[in-house]
């Protein structure tokens, strides 16, 4: 399945508030901003993409806003936060590497989890 890629700065401005969305996936829609229409940010997306199919879509929405509370309880800043996701850590770490997905495995993300 090919994402379909969107590109709105709208729609991921309504999604800037804690942190400035420059991307974001809401499967099977990946919207970016004009200025990150670029191959690393759409892998970076197309591993969450991989992500959000093995939690069903809406356990990666639960466990991504868990993943981040769990940072802010903790005392970090939002961006810090954000950056402690296990599917971020996942996604920032091999959004370079374009042969990435072709390898991943399965629930890989689970390798980023602290
Ligand atoms: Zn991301």
């Amino acid at each position: 399945m090919t994402p379909i890629v969107i590109i709105s700065s709208f729609i991921c401005e309504l999604f800037s508030v804690f942190i400035r969305v420059g991307g974001i996936t809401l499967y099977p829609f990946i919207i970016l901003r004009p200025e990150y229409n670029n191959k690393t940010t759409i892998n970076h997306e197309k591993i969450h993409i991989e992500q959000q199919k093995e939690l069903l879509v809406v356990f990666f929405y639960i466990l991504y806003v868990y993943y981040w509370l769990k940072g802010k309880v903790a005392g970090l800043s939002s961006e810090a936060a954000y950056m402690s996701i296990p599917f971020e850590k996942e996604a920032y770490d091999n959004h370079h590497n374009m042969k990435y997905l072709d390898k991943r495995k399965k629930n890989d993300w689970k390798n980023y989890i602290n």
